[in-house]
């Protein structure tokens, strides 16, 4: 079709006034777009009409479809294992992709995890990664094939090629206030994902104080719509709604994840992580057909031995020492009695403070910098004992950070016992 079959303001005020827009016209729309020929302001309007009416069954999946289309589909059906594939909406201290994408593959499946550098509180799998010395994310198909085919596990970067219209898209949302619009979320996560070409997908849907989604009823109407889309694509889709109030693990910051990763790996590591691990793992070998235990994987190191092969076959040096920030400063709790709330917002927001994440795409990051805390939900505390560890390279970023963690945490005099990590199975 001609990229000038439709009038970008006609669809722009259909849109704005309640109306459906057709196959056709959404299709030369997104095309149109990463062509240059809608512009940038008209993207944007469109972008905000459909944060107010959304876009029905039939428009979205039309919308996903046309763009994927804009860029390259990547092809795993040669593998001799299934393909499976796990995303998260993103949260504070989340690092289970680390160990989950080595844990899936010694139990058979190839694990495509294409991954992202990290934007505001949450941080990139990748930038935790790059704390590994020698490791790189960037590979090309070819690369990435060859360790799917020996390891069976590669976390690498998203090449420019997989659904180019979404990137740009992304970047208009992220500065009109329309990123929180749950069929746009789930376009731009699912068009990325059926182009990767994985067979099935396994969402981990964050909700609460530290996620993207605050409300459960929020998470789950984006849970089902991603599970809707990827289903009618047919990749075998489920999604968990997991909870995101509390950070999960005991650390957020580059290189401070990797070390908990490996403690996982090793068989230890907080129990939050461990039981999020071994769900999303039950999950995606279930999805894909294997009949495993991943439990045992852990346990007999078999994961671990995945986690050293895929780390070394992108150039990193799994027993290197990890790097350590040059400042360090101990904050004691003000209060006492069982930890009733620790505010993930808070917490990821004091660790992108002290250098672990970007304020800009394309700004480095600290490695070693981040927060440690000592306590968990249901933990007691007593008044003056050490509650987080800041880590910086920049001494002076400390005071903004400490500013972040005022007020983030509560007490209660009564005991008080950690809720579930997995609240929700969405698979229809
Ligand atoms: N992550 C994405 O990839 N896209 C969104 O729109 C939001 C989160």
């Amino acid at each position: 079709m001609s990229t000038a079959a439709f009038a970008a303001v006609d669809l722009i005020r259909a849109k704005r006034d309640g109306g459906t827009l057709t196959d056709p016209e959404i299709t030369w729309l997104i095309r149109a777009f990463t062509a240059g020929e809608v512009t940038a302001e008209q993207m944007s309007a469109m972008a905000m009409a459909i944060f107010f009416r959304g876009l029905d069954g039939r428009e979205l999946a039309t919308w996903t479809t046309a763009m994927i289309e804009t860029g390259e589909r990547m092809d795993f059906s040669g593998l001799d294992r299934p393909t499976v594939d796990k995303h998260s909406t993103g949260g504070v201290g989340d690092k289970i992709t680390l160990p989950l994408a080595p844990l899936v593959a010694a139990c058979g499946a190839a694990v495509p995890q294409l991954s992202g550098r990290g934007l505001g509180h949450t941080g990139g799998t990748l930038d935790k990664l790059e704390a590994i010395p020698g490791w790189r994310a960037d590979l090309g198909n070819a690369d990435m094939l060859a360790q799917l085919r020996e390891v069976g596990a590669v976390i690498c970067a998203a090449g420019s090629g997989l659904a180019p219209a979404d990137k740009k898209l992304y970047a208009l949302r992220d500065v009109t206030g329309t990123v929180e619009s749950i069929p746009m979320i789930s376009a731009s996560i699912m068009s990325k994902k059926i182009a990767e070409g994985t067979a099935s997908l396994v969402l981990d849907v964050k909700t609460g104080a530290g996620a993207f989604m605050r409300t459960r009823e929020q998470s789950r109407e984006l849970a089902r719509t991603m599970v809707g889309i990827g289903r009618a694509a047919g990749v075998s889709t489920v999604a968990l709604v997991t909870a995101m109030d509390a950070p999960l693990g005991r650390t957020a910051g580059n290189g401070l994840e990797v070390a908990e990763s490996v403690e996982v790996l090793a068989g230890g590591g907080p129990a939050d992580v461990v039981e999020l691990t071994l769900a999303l793992a039950r999950e995606m070998l279930s999805c894909a057909g294997i009949e495993a235990d991943p439990a045992s994987a852990l346990a007999s190191g078999r994961a671990m031995d995945t986690w050293k092969a895929m780390i070394r076959a992108q150039g990193g040096d799994p027993d290197a020492p990890l790097p350590v920030a040059r400042h360090t400063e101990v904050v004691t709790a003000d209060g006492e009695g069982y930890l009733a709330r620790l505010d993930a917002m808070a917490v990821g927001l004091a660790a992108w403070r002290l250098g672990a994440g970007r304020a800009k795409q394309g700004e480095g990051v600290q490695a070693a910098a981040g927060v440690t805390w000592h306590a968990g939900i249901g933990d007691r505390v007593r008044a003056g004992q050490p509650l987080f560890t800041l880590h910086t390279d920049t001494p002076e970023r400390i005071e903004r950070a400490r500013e972040a963690l005022a007020g983030a945490v509560d007490y209660s005099a009564d005991p008080v016992a950690p809720g579930p990590v997995v609240l929700e199975r969405i698979a229809d």
